[in-house]
């Protein structure tokens, strides 16, 4: 009854048949979409497709710096043991048969 009694946001001259549940505005029901079960206006498809694809991009650069970190972490760690075994070699000489 409510509804029947709004008017479609682009078209003034048609009865609203959905209301979207985004942006909470009447539209008819050639301007809204059906998505994930609910009618969303064309903007708002739009803005949560955008949303989605932005989100998607957004792990992908939050996991690469976490993959440049692993990388920084493995070659730290084997320089480390490196060093270690570079430092444990003069005093093995020094111990040992050399002198
Ligand atoms: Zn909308
Ligand atoms: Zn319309």
């Amino acid at each position: 009854m409510k509804l029947a009694a709004r008017r479609c946001l682009v078209h003034p001259d048609r009865e609203a048949a959905a209301r979207c549940p985004s942006c909470h505005q009447y539209y008819c029901r050639e301007c809204v979409v059906e998505h994930d079960t609910r009618f969303l206006c064309a903007a708002c498809l739009q803005k949560s497709i955008e949303a989605g694809t932005s989100r998607r991009s957004m792990d992908f650069d939050w996991l690469s710096p976490l993959r440049l970190l692993l990388g920084f972490a493995a070659a730290y760690l084997s320089l480390y043991v490196i060093e270690r075994i570079l430092l444990l070699i003069p005093v093995n000489l020094y111990n040992g048969t050399w002198f």
